[in-house]
């Protein structure tokens, strides 16, 4: 189907879409019965941060309300309409399937934030990204757990799980929801918390996406004030001659609650070649934060910039990344052990795939570590969240970045290449992705690790005839 790039706009009167324009099967039925907030636009796909595989709908709805939510939904699944929800637009998987006949249901600006008398808890809407809880919190004197990048949609990345700076401290993302109002598959709305539903509840924290579109949660916030809302941070550069000695150190290190830190391969800021850069966090001062990464630090770095910075600028240092556009995609797996070999290989081969393609040069080698003990014991234990892989120490990516569809076969190759060095040596019984990393080339066992049986049957339950099926299927 020919699709046209034509804004219509919803009105006191309905909306003017005509069936010659956009999906107009699908459209007749929602007209005249959402809000004058919510706009279609036909065919252009909002921008994402990878083009690759990237859907390709007949028309994204932006929704002004969580109430359009649930008319869409219901109207999408009358009519058979594909439809794939959108927030922050990070998701780089390939598991897409939307064309002409579907559409994306944008919730990107549903951005409402309000926080409790006393700032222990924040009720926020689907569309507010990391940066705009950050800085909501900062202006309440809280601190909320929100993951790296400052781009990504909170509850897009918690319904995975969330990995999170603080999560040793306050848990993942998943252990600080309350409650969340949520539309099924056929377009009902309900609030599902741990007690009104235990079994939805277990199946959202971790593999929300396939339950139902969340379009605002309760939260659990922290109230601190603005000067005591800090922690010790910053770039930390090595020479690549001292990959083996930081790898060993960073596999190593047992990292305690208050601890998280990133190894990256990227071009580096200092010359734009490639470069080794350690990213060490401590919640707490820049004399104990130097303590507990003494191991690594004492290794001698090229230069050190960490300092100890406010909460409202934690995620700078990941602002790069959130760069939309261009090609990207990325392959993941989950770390017990870093070994040091293994990790030359990766080197070896990041380097090489970055000199062949000079457009390539943003291509990078992300990994994030966590503090596994507190996040498996201390924090939450009970097995009243989905997310599988709370052992998991490290989080490895590799992320091809470029514009030009030609090198899109080198980048798969390099990406996978990349990926079984890391299984050779990764210290697991068995492979696993996150689900928010994965790249969709996995089995469902390495995304959904143990809880695969029991999510799968709840699918059946909850979504018969599989309409919340565009990332990582159940069924
Ligand atoms: C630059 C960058 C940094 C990242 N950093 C982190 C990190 O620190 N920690 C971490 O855990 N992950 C991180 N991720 C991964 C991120 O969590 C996932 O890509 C997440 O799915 C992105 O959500 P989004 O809304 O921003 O993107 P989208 O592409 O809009 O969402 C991805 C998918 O999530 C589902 N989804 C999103 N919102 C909802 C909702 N409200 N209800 C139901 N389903 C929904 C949809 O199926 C959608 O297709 C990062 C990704 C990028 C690109």
């Amino acid at each position: 189907m020919h699709v046209s790039r034509v804004l219509v706009s919803a009105s006191l009167f309905g909306l003017s879409l005509s069936a010659s324009s956009c999906n107009g099967k699908w459209a007749t039925l929602v007209q005249s019965t959402l809000s004058s907030s919510t706009t279609i636009q036909c065919a252009a796909a909002n921008q994402r941060w990878s083009d690759f595989a990237a859907p390709s709908p007949g028309a994204v709805v932006t929704v002004g309300n969580e109430n359009d939510v649930a008319k869409i939904i219901a109207a999408a699944s009358k009519t058979n309409t594909p439809f794939l929800v959108q927030s922050g637009g990070n998701g780089w998987a390939d598991t897409f399937n939307i064309s002409s006949t579907g559409i994306i249901i944008d919730i990107s600006q549903l951005k409402n934030i309000s926080f409790n008398k006393n700032k222990t808890q924040v009720t926020f809407q689907a569309g507010v990204t990391n940066e705009d809880m950050i800085n909501a919190a900062w202006d309440n004197n809280a601190r909320v757990s929100v993951s790296t990048c400052n781009c990504v949609s909170l509850l897009g990345a918690t319904l995975g799980g969330g990995l999170s700076r603080t999560q040793g401290t306050y848990g993942l993302n998943i252990d600080n929801l309350i409650s969340v109002n949520m539309v099924d598959a056929s377009g009902v709305k309900k609030t599902v918390t741990p007690k009104s539903d235990p079994q939805l509840w277990w199946a959202l924290t971790g593999a929300g996406a396939n339950f139902g579109v969340v379009t605002s949660a309760t939260y659990k916030s922290q109230p601190v004030p603005q000067a005591q809302n800090t922690a010790w941070t910053g770039l930390v550069f090595f020479n690549e001659s001292q990959i083996e000695e930081v790898i060993t150190a960073i596999d190593q290190l047992t990292l305690e609650p208050a601890m998280q830190m990133d190894i990256y391969f990227t071009a580096s800021p200092l010359d734009g070649k490639p470069g080794v850069i350690f990213l060490p966090f401590y919640l707490g001062s820049e004399e104990v934060g130097r303590q507990k990464f003494a191991s690594i630090l004492n290794i001698g770095s090229i230069l050190d910039t960490t300092e100890v910075i406010p909460y409202n600028t934690w995620n700078s240092a990941g602002d790069p990344f959130c760069t939309d556009g261009g090609r990207k995609p990325s392959y993941t797996i989950g770390l017990k052990k870093m070994e040091p070999t293994a990790w030359r290989n990766v080197w070896n081969a990041y380097t090489e795939f970055f000199n062949s393609y000079a457009e390539a040069n943003l291509t990078t080698i992300l990994t994030e570590c966590y503090p596994t003990a507190a996040t498996a014991k201390s924090v939450q234990s009970d097995g009243s969240t989905s997310y599988p892989f709370r052992d998991i120490k490290c989080y490895a990516i590799a992320i091809p970045w470029y514009t030009s569809p030609s090198i899109d076969a080198a980048a798969i190759a390099w990406g996978q290449q990349v990926r079984s060095y890391w299984a050779a040596s990764a210290g697991t019984s068995c492979t696993s992705s996150y689900v928010n990393f994965a790249h969709g080339d996995e089995s469902l066992a390495q995304i959904y690790g143990s809880s695969l049986g029991q999510l799968k049957q709840l699918k059946k339950k909850y979504d018969p005839y599989k309409r919340l099926n565009q990332w990582f299927p159940l069924s």
